[in-house]
């Protein structure tokens, strides 16, 4: 039986191998020289790592932090914008970016906000909400990414001043009215999803509770 159960593993371990191996023949490459030596072409060595044959320096992809928040008025209206640049020129977001060296999650998205919408959003208005995968596009490359997605309350959005370079507009929805077809990312279009199911109905007032411990977001 353990046998059996063996070579089953060793079977599928194979099958696993030889996908792998398919990836890494087809797997773009962001690192076209070494970053230490300046050889060309560090070769792909797993589904996350480059490495130099001449020096043997590792080249790792793996997820950039993101931070993002759902920024609620009184009126339970969710704060969306319409990006001003590519990746998603013109499509819906929610206010965020990548993570600075040094700073928490919070930080993260209360500097994103700041400068993308003109609000100061206190650090402790912040509750983790949701982390969910994410890609982006950057200098030809989709990179993988990690969004931190955080529930903000704040009384209104009076004040929110976009920076047109970032923001072509801001939004200001009910979670269950913001078409989520027209975002530029799913994880942020999930988020959004996510926060329309739990003020709907008999969620409503689990929302209405400033307590968002109560909130439970995976369900
Ligand atoms: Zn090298």
């Amino acid at each position: 039986m353990a046998t059996k159960k063996y070579a089953a593993n060793r079977e599928s371990d194979a099958l696993l191998d030889e996908k792998r191996a398919s990836m890494r023949s087809h797997m773009p490459s962001p690192f076209h020289h070494c970053t230490r030596c300046g050889t060309a072409e560090p070769r792909p060595h797993s589904e996350r790592e480059f490495r130099c044959a001449a020096c043997g320096h590792r080249h790792f992809i793996t997820p950039i932090p993101a931070a993002g928040a759902l920024v609620v008025d009184a009126a339970g209206r969710v704060l969306i914008i319409r990006r001003g640049h590519e990746p998603g020129l013109g499509l819906l977001g929610l206010p965020g970016g990548v993570m600075e060296a040094g700073e928490t999650g919070e930080q993260a998205a209360a500097r994103e906000i700041r400068e993308e919408t003109g609000l100061d959003v206190p650090l402790e208005a912040f509750q983790p909400f949701c982390t969910l995968p994410n890609q982006y596009l950057f200098q030809d490359f989709v990179w993988p990414t990690i969004d931190l997605i955080y529930l903000a309350r704040v009384e209104s959005f009076d004040g929110a001043q976009p920076d047109a370079a970032e923001v072509q507009e801001w939004l200001a929805l009910p979670p269950h009215e913001v078409p989520l077809d027209q975002f530029a990312f799913p994880s942020n279009a999930e988020s959004v999803r996510r926060l329309a199911l739990l003020t709907s109905s008999s969620s409503q007032l689990l929302l209405k509770i400033n307590d968002v411990s109560t909130i439970h977001p995976y369900q």
